[in-house]
């Protein structure tokens, strides 16, 4: 009888290769759209905005890619990430059900960001690439890109969601601690950002509106590219080290989950974990049940249309086919900041359509009820959009101990809140309330979605 409640791997554990999941799927992702044409576009059309090593990981085909050795050394500040099992949060609800869960929380930055940040980074640097830009909402990308930056003498900008900007000075101050510059989006710095702030002088702003300020700078300099911090397919490549490790992790302990449950925002964290498992099922491995958690708030794969759309409000990027509330979108403002975006990452929504992941929505009030609990029995105080897993997990356990199950359920918790403690304090003195997004402009938005015929 093993009570063991830590799962490490050696430092030569970690792998050695992403894992991509488009080898093993048995229907190719749609095509990528033109902004412009509505034609699909080639490895070419997305050279303004990325090095040519990362577009040619988005539309690999091969299994395997490998994870440079500078990469790699750079992981090696906190991976492999431990797994462990959560004995007293079982205890607490009277499972029979075993509960695992992979930490990413012990990144430089808090949470899974950093596994991208750090390879998009080094890629630029050897495209010669000298300067960054990009969005951050809750604030968690940018200090990641900020972070890698860093390691690299690369300039790195930030749009941060105006919202964010103002009720997050902590995370605002991490990121210039790495040496980015901030600023708060919509802006007076791009005329996208100037055509928002005519219309509504005070914009909360949203990740949709910032990514479009970014890319708008990305496009006007030779020497500057832009990264995204989920949502494209070789951002849920690199996240697959979570799940890879993960397997390994489970094989120590002696088991193999039933249920892989991740929090959905934009698809990274959860594809991370979830992506490698899929794929050994579709090679003819155990398949577990797959659940994706978003807030009801944000439901773009519980509630969004599966149609083609853009990635950001001023229409600038290419056009991908994901479940999507419209990027016309202004999500309600609620506390998981990281998961207020319009749509889910093509990959994770094609994978829904291919009925290989099931989703659900849960309000923030009983995720913040759900973190609280696992804080208390489990010593992590997770991050606001990893109470959704959290959430997740315990609804598993508690159907299992309905049904008289022993499963094994993996889940992610992705990130810890120490840069969320306000949002911990509102739900503490009853201010928190379930956001309703208002349904005659989620109608809106989706009516005005692209008409492509494909
Ligand atoms: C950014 C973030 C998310 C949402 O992004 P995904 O791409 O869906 O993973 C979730 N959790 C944390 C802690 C984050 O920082």
């Amino acid at each position: 009888m093993s009570q063991q409640t830590k799962f490490l791997l050696n430092e030569d554990q970690m792998p050695k290769f992403w894992y991509n999941l488009q080898a093993d799927l048995p229907k190719p992702l749609p095509a990528v759209l033109h902004p412009g044409t509505l034609q699909p576009i080639g490895p070419d059309d997305l050279a303004p905005l990325f090095p040519m090593a990362l577009i040619m990981q988005e539309v690999s085909q091969e299994r395997e890619i490998e994870i440079p050795e500078p990469v790699r050394e750079v992981y090696r500040l906190w991976r492999p990430a431990p797994l462990f099992r959560a004995h007293r949060l079982e205890k607490i609800l009277g499972t029979p059900a075993k509960i695992f869960y992979k930490y990413e929380g012990v990144s430089p930055a808090g949470s899974h960001k950093p596994n991208t940040a750090v390879p998009q980074a080094f890629f630029n640097k050897e495209a010669g690439v000298k300067r960054l830009v990009t969005e951050t909402g809750a604030g968690q990308w940018g200090t990641s890109l900020a972070f890698a930056g860093s390691l690299y003498g690369m300039e790195v900008e930030v749009f941060q969601v105006r919202v964010s900007y103002d009720q997050k000075p902590y995370r605002r101050a991490v990121m210039e601690t790495y040496g980015a510059r901030c600023v708060a989006s919509p802006s007076n710095e791009t005329v996208y950002g100037r055509s928002v702030l005519a219309k509504t002088p005070d914009h909360p702003g949203s990740l949709g509106i910032a990514i479009s300020e970014a890319v708008e700078l990305a496009v006007q300099r030779d020497d500057t590219k832009y990264a995204l911090g989920s949502v494209l397919n070789h951002v849920l490549l690199h996240q697959t080290i979570i799940g890879l490790e993960a397997m390994q992790q489970m094989e120590m302990a002696d088991v193999w989950p039933d249920v892989v449950v991740g929090c959905t925002g934009g698809g990274s964290n959860f594809a991370g974990i979830a992506f490698p498992f899929i794929g050994h099922g579709l090679r003819g491995g155990a398949k577990p049940r797959i659940v994706a958690v978003e807030p009801a708030a944000c439901p773009s794969l519980t509630r969004g249309k599966y149609a083609y759309d853009f990635g950001d409000t001023g229409k600038m990027t290419p056009l991908t086919k994901l479940h999507t509330l419209g990027s016309q979108f202004t999500p309600p403002g609620f506390h998981a900041g990281g998961l207020r975006y319009h749509g889910m990452a093509p990959m994770v929504s094609h994978v829904k359509e291919l009925g290989l992941l099931e989703a659900v929505a849960y309000n923030q009030i009983e995720c913040f009820e759900a973190g609280v609990m696992f804080a208390r029995a489990e010593g992590i105080v997770p991050a606001p959009e990893a109470n959704h897993a959290v959430k997740g997990a315990i609804e598993e356990a508690l159907r299992c101990k309905r049904e008289g199950k022993a499963e094994t359920i993996l889940f992610n918790l992705c990130g810890h809140g120490h840069f969320d403690m306000t949002a911990y304090q509102k739900y503490f003195s009853g201010g928190l309330t379930d956001e309703h997004y208002d349904e005659a402009e989620l109608a809106m938005a989706l009516a005005g979605l692209p008409s492509v015929s494909a």
